[in-house]
């Protein structure tokens, strides 16, 4: 499967998106730490694009995430610290991470899973989000049991609903208060994600008469086609069909507000990369000489990335087709 991505569609993402590679995806100023903190996750979905699971040990150390919140210190410009995993909840130092990086005043996105909060030792998970003012963004791929569990795995659908009653008890997703739920939906299948808004609308009438669930925005997702995904439409010969399908809906004017182009993503092992999806397949952060692997121990003054190239490949036409997709949802 990599001799597509690598080979003839990089090379389709380079002639159509980057006039046949004689421009290049830059980045701006960076807005965004996106971290990886670790492997762990209480689940072990079929679309997992980082094959997160129980099992998983990788986690970023202490002293690494120390680092990061010193690069937040140094880098004011950075208003946003966006955690993800794994389940970034299950890591040992989540709420110094957490705790640090408010006191700093930069905005924490928990990427959550919503059964974790139903885990031995996250008792008291949520109430903690809620004090620190953790925006939370939890995956939701449906309002409808059998699509969630088809996705997820048995007995997700009743936890998720659970966890999203205690989080609106807490506040979240209530008009009247300032704690942010935002819901993330991506497509069951080998589809791109309906429009957003409508789909918002059927989410929020659905949640709403069904289980009495309330959330601030729905954030439609492209599934992309790495790793476990990726795998799963290899062995159902499906691969070639879906990734025809987001080519065939390449839409250039995603190309402006690429979440690379404001984001730096960070390894659970400190190394630097321009977006999650490009730290799994381990493409190199496009800025790296031979010489040089970046990482957050190297010079902490962030402002050096602006106007570095963003290292691209196949599987940027997940983020390019249709509305275009990113880890805030649709892009036009
Ligand atoms: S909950 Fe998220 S991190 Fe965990 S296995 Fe599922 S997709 Fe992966
Ligand atoms: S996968 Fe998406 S976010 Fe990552 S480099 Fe490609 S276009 Fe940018």
């Amino acid at each position: 499967m990599s001799e597509f991505l690598f080979g003839v569609y990089g090379e389709k993402f380079s002639s159509r998106a980057l006039g046949g590679g004689t421009q290049k995806l830059t980045r701006k100023e960076v807005k965004t730490l996106q971290l990886n903190i670790g492997r762990r996750c209480n689940l072990a979905c079929h679309h997992c694009h980082v094959e997160s699971g129980p099992k998983k040990t990788e986690a970023m150390s202490s002293s690494d995430i120390n680092r990061v919140l010193e690069i937040l210190l140094r880098n004011p410009k950075i208003d946003t610290l966006d955690i993800t995993g794994g389940a970034p909840e299950m890591h040992p130092d989540f709420r110094v991470l957490v705790s640090g990086a408010k006191r700093l005043g930069v905005r924490v996105i928990d990427r959550c899973n919503l059964t974790i909060l139903y885990e031995r030792g996250q008792e008291d998970t949520a109430e903690f989000l809620a004090q620190e003012g953790v925006e939370v963004i939890a995956s939701l791929p449906c309002y409808s049991l059998n699509n969630v569990e088809k996705q997820r795995g048995k007995g997700v659908f009743g936890k998720s609903i659970d966890a999203l009653r205690l989080l609106n008890d807490l506040g979240y997703g209530k008009k009247s208060s300032s704690l942010v739920l935002n819901l993330v939906h991506n497509p069951i299948g080998a589809e791109l994600p309906p429009a957003t808004e409508e789909l918002e609308r059927t989410y929020r009438e659905q949640l709403e008469t069904l289980f009495e669930v309330q959330f601030n925005k729905l954030l439609t997702i492209t599934n992309m086609p790495i790793k476990r995904f990726a795998h799963e439409l290899e062995r159902e010969g499906r691969f070639e069909g879906y990734m025809s399908l987001l080519v065939n809906h390449f839409n250039p004017s995603t190309l402006k507000s690429l979440m690379c182009r404001d984001l730096i993503s960070v390894g659970f092992d400190g190394r630097l990369w321009d977006c999650d999806f490009n730290q799994m397949l381990e493409l190199p952060f496009a800025g790296e000489t031979k010489s040089l692997e970046e990482t957050i121990w190297n010079d902490s003054d962030w402002s050096r990335f602006e106007g570095q190239p963003i290292g691209t490949d196949g599987h940027c036409f997940g983020c390019t087709a249709g509305a275009g997709s990113s880890c805030g949802g649709a892009l036009t």
